[in-house]
């Protein structure tokens, strides 16, 4: 087990070597937004408050691009920004929305299941309230937030089945977003169920997103996860 996840660790670090690219769109994706960071459980998804809002800022100082998941076309032919977040934290929802609001700048949330409610996670009441926001897209995360690598292909069907968030909304999500994302937790493979429920669906592997990528795996599409350690490289 250490070792396959070594290994896909090693094929994804080349993947987004030889994957890096001047154009595209850069989908960003966010987890935890709070300058306290005690409430950093995995300090690899987390970033200050206040670098959330000189990263947005400077982006919009250096006349970047936003775009929401909707436009994804322009955004690969304008090197665009799409903002999204894993999970919706309630800390990324109190710290990062209205930094975002403010600027007018839409963004995505990516809602699993298993943390509507849940202690540190945003509830029904305030995806009711995003999905009535123009600004915001409500896409699907999953029912159980687990790696599809190891699912049938009957259980990743179930996974995939956003009745409960429609529930809620009222909408159905057209987009997906993995949980983990990496090529060890899902790969092109047990992703591909998702072609035929969503009309894009998002891993984690780290590069830029381009036409081609679109076209032929619109299923597994990059994303750039942004931390505190990494942030500044975006200005
Ligand atoms: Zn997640």
């Amino acid at each position: 087990m250490i070792m396959k996840r070594y290994f896909w660790s090693l094929i994804q670090k080349f993947t987004e070597f030889f994957g890096r690219r001047k154009n595209g769109a850069s989908v960003l994706m966010f987890h935890n937004v709070s300058d306290d960071i005690s409430l950093w459980n995995d300090k690899s998804i987390a970033i200050k408050a206040e670098s959330f809002e000189k990263l947005i800022s400077g982006l919009a100082e250096n006349e970047a691009k936003f775009e929401p998941v909707e436009k994804l076309e322009c955004a690969v032919k304008n090197n665009a920004f799409i903002i999204t977040f894993d999970d919706m934290f309630l800390s990324a929802y109190k710290n990062a929305l209205p930094v975002l609001e403010k600027n007018g700048i839409p963004y995505c949330v990516f809602i699993s299941e298993k943390y509507i409610g849940e202690d540190g996670y945003i509830s029904e009441k305030e995806i009711k309230l995003l999905s009535d926001n123009p600004l915001c897209t409500v896409g699907f995360h999953s029912v159980s937030h687990k790696m599809f690598r190891f699912m049938s292909a009957g259980q990743a069907e179930k996974e995939l089945d956003c009745n409960s968030l429609t529930e809620i909304t009222g909408q159905k999500p057209e987009y997906f977003a993995f949980p983990y994302g990496s090529l060890y937790a899902c790969g092109y493979r047990a992703a591909e169920p998702a072609k035929k429920k969503y009309k894009y669906a998002f891993s984690t592997v780290s590069a830029r997103c381009t036409e081609s990528q679109m076209i032929k795996k619109p299923y597994y599409l990059p994303r750039i996860n942004v931390n505190e350690e990494n942030y500044q490289k975006f200005l």
